[in-house]
């Protein structure tokens, strides 16, 4: 485990070129670049402004001769003004789990500059998930379902709260540990709402858990198993076990980070639902599957 961490430590302290290198390799940067002029192969020169280096004509007939451009050119960094070197520190702290006020005093980055930088990993979490569709349980598998009202900066209320509560459905697949879950920002709790997310998310012949809410009432006409615990009575369904308690403790643990930000903005809670989403899935690798995915998402050429 270390020696990743080392690898990534040196990186942000070694020489300009060595970062462009294995921005090179990681498919982040172009190792190739060709004159607009004269389409030769253009080559890399020591400069000594932001990135160290750029791209240069070195063909004495070009009009392009000895002109230079930028080692970002074609790439996702290309109009940002955040050092190469900073960019790497930044992927890395996000994809740690480190907060967005610690990251930027760590890699020394401006509020505005991390937030902007964390924002696009997290576009790139919702990106991942529009090629890579959720979908949960399988047959005999137990998936939960919940809904659960998230407050943003307004005043929780319980129950059917006012107009600006945020409602979130939620799945959870407890065949593995810690579960796989799907979260979506809804805009009702009814049938109609939810019912269709289940069909799409989850595999036939899992067996469903939830309580007793009325939209869930027709979920076996999706052809699924559905057993329910009633809330108002006990937490577990004394006589067949149901439970709900892994997509409930979910939401604990979404609804602290949340919180820990002081809430967000309606609009910015999807994206940190599919970042959530995301690190589920990539908890062992989470650095190397956001460069790949950048890398994806962005190609070089
Ligand atoms: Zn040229």
């Amino acid at each position: 485990m270390s020696t990743f961490k080392d690898t990534i430590l040196k990186l942000l302290t070694s020489e300009p070129r060595e970062v462009i290198i294995w921005l090179q390799e990681k498919k982040l940067l172009k190792s190739k670049l060709q004159c607009e002029a004269c389409a030769n192969p253009m080559t890399f020169h020591k400069i000594n402004i932001i990135d160290g280096y750029y791209w240069r004509c070195m063909k004495k007939a070009c009009e392009n001769f000895r002109k230079g451009k930028s080692i970002r050119t074609g790439s996702v960094f290309e109009k940002s003004k955040v050092p190469l070197r900073t960019w790497i520190h930044l992927m890395y702290l996000w994809a740690e789990g480190v907060q967005l006020k610690q990251a930027c005093s760590l890699a020394s980055v401006s509020k505005p500059t991390g937030v902007a930088c964390f924002s696009f990993f997290r576009s790139v979490c919702v990106t991942y998930f529009q090629h890579h569709p959720i979908r949960l349980g399988g047959p005999q598998i137990v998936v939960e379902c919940d809904e659960s009202a998230f407050a943003h900066k307004v005043k929780y209320h319980r129950g059917r709260g006012p107009a600006q509560t945020v409602w979130v459905f939620g799945l959870a697949d407890r065949s593995v540990k810690p579960a796989l879950t799907y979260m979506e920002v809804v805009e009702k709790r009814d049938a109609n709402t939810l019912l269709p997310i289940i069909r799409k998310v989850v595999r036939p012949g899992t067996i469903i858990h939830s309580d007793e809410w009325r939209s869930y009432r027709r979920i076996q006409e999706l052809g699924f198993e559905h057993r329910t615990v009633n809330h108002s009575v006990s937490f577990i369904n004394p006589t067949n076990g149901v439970h709900t308690q892994t997509i409930e403790s979910n939401w604990n643990r979404k609804k602290s980070f949340i919180k820990s930000m002081r809430g967000c903005r309606r609009d910015l809670l999807t994206s940190y639902l599919n970042q959530f989403m995301w690190f589920e899935r990539h908890s062992t690798n989470s650095f190397d599957a956001l460069c790949n995915q950048i890398a994806m998402q962005h190609k070089v050429g």
